[in-house]
């Protein structure tokens, strides 16, 4: 080898780690209940940092899935055909309960439990996660159904991956997913114009086209459709009870921008049977159950984007040299490594808390389903927000390295939008938090009342508790987003200045709550915290531990 391809400068492959070595997650778990799950979730977590896992992302993603309409003799098979490194993962997941299995759980914080699962598995692949969160998310919602649930539910919870198309009785473990976007309408699922008839004995058989339905080789759906009585909620199986095909055609996969081992069909149902899941007429009320759980993971997810995109950031940043001295040590990059452990922090502690709240609520705690209502919405429209941006400022981090596919971070970047877009974009979860502000007094009280328990711990906080006050009086549309940012910042500042990191709080209330104007306040990029912040301590907190 010519001396020239000495390989030099460059740090160690970023594998043998503990994903679940993330101090304000450990710290959140035990806090919010479910303190008993930390070795299943240390387990997960090595799991996720080794090599043969990461490895099987790289697959899963680079032999993305793909759509077999029709088998050789022209018959319609309508099967998502996925790589084996697939399957390991859903293996996996299923396994550890990420799916439906908290469900049936009764120890108190049984959802906190799957939610650090999630946090950590995540950190894995983010593509297959999605049948998982829908398969979580969508016994709420069954249960508006009990004897369907009663039929299901046991199913979407045993920790058995049982892939194929049969009928689902017969299965050993069920997947599912939902059905309500539309060509026409996805914020404004009112718009829907699938048809659901009366087909007798209390069946229905749906006629329509939908835009997005993603892990279409789940078993079951939760589907909405136009009955008499009006907007209705359905649950589709994919296979008949009987083993006939339901009339459910996979039309096309969807070429997106990221999250490309997962698939997201357009589907046609064709007179498919389905049955009813709450009152006709009521289906948005009912399918919102879902939505919430989903919701949840939208924020869970993010923060696994955030937590991987700095460590990985750090752990390049801790080995490799420039101008003499490692980048960590230069003051500029530990200023946008610690801005990136913060927002990474600040979200981690933000998720865990309505992982909590989300325990607490399906357990009979009307103050905790209270708060949950507004902070969920206010949260999710944050953070999802800032995952581009810090996705961004991650990848660069590791220069042109972070633009190489080889190094994850272009995996990660083209990810970060998602959770934004789904399950309510932008717009539509910061008029949902205002709705929740306006119109659900006792959720605005629950979330002030939350906020009131930090009072006077940091006087940035407190003021900026009082300027959110001030402008929560004049909640029209058009300042939706100004309101959700203040509220989901204000919540955040909360939670750190109780239970975070001091430095990381000190820096947080300093950069994100504080509002001098002058000219050490934070900018509009990462990297721009006013001097002061302890980057040092930040920035270790995110950085990993190799351990072989
Ligand atoms: C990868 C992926 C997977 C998906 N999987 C599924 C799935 O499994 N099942 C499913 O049902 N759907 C799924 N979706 C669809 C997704 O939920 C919708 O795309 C989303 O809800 C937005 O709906 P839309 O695309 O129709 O956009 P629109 O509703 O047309 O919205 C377009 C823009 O207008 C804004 N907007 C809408 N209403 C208002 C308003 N009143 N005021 C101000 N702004 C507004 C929105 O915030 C958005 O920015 C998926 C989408 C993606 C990208």
């Amino acid at each position: 080898m010519p001396p020239t391809h000495e390989v030099f400068n460059q740090p160690p492959a970023l594998t043998g780690y503990d994903v679940a070595d993330d101090p304000a997650m450990l710290a959140a778990l035990r806090r919010e209940g479910a303190g008993w799950a930390e070795d299943g979730v240390r387990e997960l977590g090595r799991l996720a940092g080794s090599a043969l896992t990461q490895e099987l992302g790289r697959q899963a993603n680079e032999n993305p899935p793909r759509l077999r309409t029709h088998d050789r003799f022209g018959n319609r098979v309508d099967e998502v055909e996925f790589h084996p490194a697939w399957h390991e993962l859903m293996t996996v997941a299923v396994r550890h309960g990420l799916h439906g299995a908290a469900w049936r759980d009764a120890r108190p914080g049984a959802h906190v439990a799957r939610a650090a699962g999630f946090y950590v598995w995540g950190a894995a692949e983010a593509g297959h996660c999605c049948p998982v969160s829908m398969t979580y998310a969508i016994v709420p919602a069954l249960r508006e159904a009990p004897a369907l649930a009663g039929r299901f539910e046991p199913l979407l919870a045993t920790p058995e991956y049982d892939f194929g198309l049969r009928p689902p009785e017969t299965k050993r473990g069920l997947l599912a997913g939902m059905s309500m976007t539309e060509k026409q309408g996805g914020s404004d699922v009112r718009a829907n114009t699938t048809r659901a008839v009366p087909a007798g004995s209390g069946e229905y058989l749906l006629t329509g086209h939908k835009w997005f339905t993603s892990a279409p080789m789940g078993d079951l759906f939760m589907v909405l459709a136009q009955a008499p009585g009006g907007l209705s909620c359905f649950l589709l199986p994919r296979v008949r009870p009987d083993g006939t095909r339901n009339g459910m055609r996979l039309q096309r996969l969807k070429d997106k921008l990221g999250n490309r081992s997962n698939a997201s069909a357009e589907v046609e149902y064709d007179e498919a049977l389905a049955w009813p899941v709450g009152e006709e007429g009521r289906g948005v009320r009912t399918i919102i159950e879902m939505v919430n759980m989903t919701r949840l993971d939208c924020v869970l997810g993010t923060a696994t984007g955030m937590r991987t995109g700095v460590t990985m950031a750090a752990h390049h940043a801790a080995h490799r040299m420039a101008f003499g001295r490692k980048l960590a040590d230069q003051p500029l990059m530990a200023a946008v490594l610690a801005d990136l452990a913060i927002e990474s922090e600040a979200t981690t502690l933000a998720a865990f808390r309505l992982a909590g709240a989300t325990d607490r609520a399906v357990r009979g705690d009307a103050q905790e389903a209270a708060f949950r209502r507004l902070a969920l919405a206010a949260t999710k429209y944050w953070v999802c927000k800032r995952a581009p941006a810090h996705a961004a400022e991650a990848l660069e981090c590791l220069g042109g390295n972070g633009y190489v596919e080889e190094s994850g971070m272009p995996r990660l970047y083209r990810e970060a939008p998602l959770a934004s877009i789904w399950e309510g974009s932008g717009n539509v979860a910061a008029l949902d938090a205002l709705r929740a502000l306006t119109r659900q007094p006792e959720s605005a009280e629950a979330f002030f009342a939350e906020l009131d328990l930090a009072a006077g711990a940091d006087g940035r906080l407190d003021q900026a508790v009082t300027r959110l006050r001030k402008e929560v009086s004049d909640p029209s549309e058009a300042r939706a987003r100004q309101l959700a940012e203040a509220m989901a910042l204000v919540l955040q500042g909360a939670l750190l200045v109780r239970y975070g990191d001091p430095a990381v709080a000190d820096a947080f209330a300093a950069s994100r709550l504080a509002d001098d104007g002058g000219p050490g306040t934070w900018g509009h990029v990462f990297g721009t915290l006013p001097s002061g912040a302890d980057t040092a301590a930040i920035v270790g907190r995110a950085t990993p531990r190799l351990t072989g």
